[in-house]
């Protein structure tokens, strides 16, 4: 059976010129980047060439001030406990929201427990968008720093990013947003949002796992929070992943210049999923902004059953697909983001998350919309929810 994957957001295929473009330095140019012998030089100068490409895929204007890490993950802790702990002379207060990623999540609850911080954790309204407006009430005079993402993992809402940005800035506040599911899918200029850092994972763009950037703007201090032999301007010790990151660079390029036409072809195919399952399956509700949506999301709950069981009978029809988030999808509670657009925690179950990528085709999609509607009726058929409402 063909296996068709509509679970891009969790993570994308690496693209063979990305692989092809890595070999080289794991067979031949495996010199340290940072030693003096020409292999190590040669593994070096590629490895400015990727940062360029990091640089210019999000208008950044010094390449200096790309930092490369070992993912999101990574790039949101260097972000926000680096930018916060460099610069708690100010205070000690910070401003999130309550849809962001477990990684600024986390990193914030991490903050409050091991350094004394106070968040706060805006709310959203039903397309998980934060209000600007709420954004500015919540800034105060010891407020640090404020991270928000700039899309959604799970529901693909975009935030209105330049705004906020504008209004932390005019406070003096540093701002952080976390653009790993935007990256590679939609423009994202760090110039124009006018935001302070912004993290970046290559593996949602077709790049390798385990390698990502933190865009850090001139000026802005942080703390290292990874000690060690002063790699990175002394920003992240650790020999650099030369593989990984020559690996990003590729991802980069091959982003910039293809963005276009694959966003074009993302909303043709998101479209048709998102229509085709509104006409099919009864009480089937979209999640999210039908708006300002990342081009490849789709995501819907469908009333009386559960996301889990959904996803099986899906793979049995040969489709990947998520429910919730993927690094939350080996729990069973209900997703943080769907309950905090005001989903009672019930329905919260019965979601499912299609997320798109370039190797996608109308076919996979014909195909989904298919298999679909009757998975949903087998499925309410033996919901004991559903034969209540009947
Ligand atoms: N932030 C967001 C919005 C994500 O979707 C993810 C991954 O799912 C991360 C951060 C973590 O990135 P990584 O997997 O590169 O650590």
């Amino acid at each position: 059976m063909k296996k068709i994957y509509f679970d891009n957001a969790a993570t994308t295929a690496t693209h063979p010129e990305v692989v092809e473009a890595m070999l080289p330095y794991f067979l031949d140019i495996y010199g340290n980047p940072g030693s003096i012998h020409s292999t190590g030089q040669e593994a070096r100068a590629a490895m400015e060439e990727a940062r360029i490409e990091v640089k210019n895929l999000i208008n950044c204007p010094e390449k200096d001030e790309i930092i490369f890490t070992a993912g999101g993950t990574e790039s949101d802790n260097l972000a926000i406990i680096g930018g916060s702990l460099a610069n708690s002379k100010k205070g000690k207060h910070l401003v999130t929201s309550s849809i962001e990623h477990p990684a600024v999540l986390e990193t914030c609850k991490y903050l409050e427990k091991e350094h004394g911080f106070e968040v706060t954790y805006l709310p959203v309204d039903e397309e998980g968008r934060v209000s600007p407006l709420e954004f500015a009430d919540s800034l105060r005079e010891d407020t640090v720093l404020a991270s928000i993402m700039l899309a959604n993992n799970e529901i693909g809402t975009i935030q209105p990013i330049k705004e906020m940005a504008g209004l932390a800035g005019e406070r003096g506040v540093i701002f952080h947003t976390d653009a790993v599911q935007a990256v590679g899918s939609i423009q994202v200029d760090v110039q124009e949002l006018g935001v302070d850092l912004l993290s970046l994972s290559g593996h949602k763009f077709n790049g390798p796992k385990g390698v990502g950037a933190l865009y850090l703007r001139r000026g802005v201090r942080i703390r290292p929070h990874i000690h060690g032999g002063g790699q990175e301007k002394r920003r992240r010790s650790g020999t650099h992943n030369t593989p990984g990151i020559i690996g990003l660079g590729a991802a980069c390029r091959l982003a910039r210049e293809n963005l276009l036409q694959k966003a074009m072809k993302m909303v043709y195919l998101r479209d048709m999923l998102i229509e085709g399952i509104e006409s099919s399956i009864d009480e089937a509700f979209l999640n999210g902004s039908r708006t300002n949506r990342l081009p490849g999301n789709v995501n819907f709950c469908f009333p009386y059953i559960e996301g889990e069981s959904l996803l099986l009978h899906l793979d049995l029809k040969g489709i990947a697909a998520s429910s919730g988030s993927a690094c939350a999808s080996d729990s069973l509670e209900p997703s943080h983001v769907l309950l905090a657009i005001g989903l009672p925690a019930a329905t919260a179950h019965g979601s499912l998350r299609l997320s798109l990528g370039i190797d996608n085709t109308e076919e996979e999609v014909q195909y989904l919309l298919k298999v679909l509607p009757a998975i949903v009726q087998k499925l309410r058929a033996m919901s004991p929810l559903f034969s209540v409402k009947g």
